[in-house]
């Protein structure tokens, strides 16, 4: 908790903060103590060596990945390992006139779709993907 004039090493003020929880965006100060954010919320009070004004930004922990093909590695590996060990909390997909979706609600990616990843994505391709959006790997 931030104590008034306490001293972060930066601040960045009234960001629309997307915190990765699912919820919907909220206004926010968010100060950050070394590699570690160390409060959240209203910080007038608060100082830091480098204060910014985040107003009408959007601020989100980690990397935004802005131009990926990554549509069929979130459906395989909901967890993207590979992203996140990189820092990369975000990943913008359906990009260069590419998607996996929209899936069926009730089974499996049409064949039209698998033919057309593994056309791209080749022998790593996805097999059918059940509707609870987890694939697994050809091997
Ligand atoms: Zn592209």
């Amino acid at each position: 908790m931030t104590k008034p004039g306490q001293a972060h090493d930066a601040i960045l003020r009234g960001g629309m903060v997307v915190d990765g929880s699912g919820a919907a965006a909220y206004r926010a100060d968010v100060a950050v103590a070394g590699d570690r954010i160390a409060a959240l919320g209203d910080l007038r009070g608060a100082t830091a060596e480098l204060d910014i004004d985040a107003a009408g930004k959007i601020v989100a922990p980690g990397f935004v990945d802005a131009h990926t093909h990554d549509d069929f590695a979130l459906i395989d590996q909901p967890d993207m390992a590979m992203k996140v060990s990189q820092g990369v909390t975000t990943v913008v997909v359906g990009n260069c006139g590419f998607s996996a979706m929209p899936l069926p609600a009730d089974g499996e990616l049409p064949s039209s779709y698998l033919s057309a990843a593994r056309g791209i994505f080749g022998s790593q391709a996805l097999r059918p993907i059940s509707n609870s959006c987890r694939g697994t790997r050809q091997r």
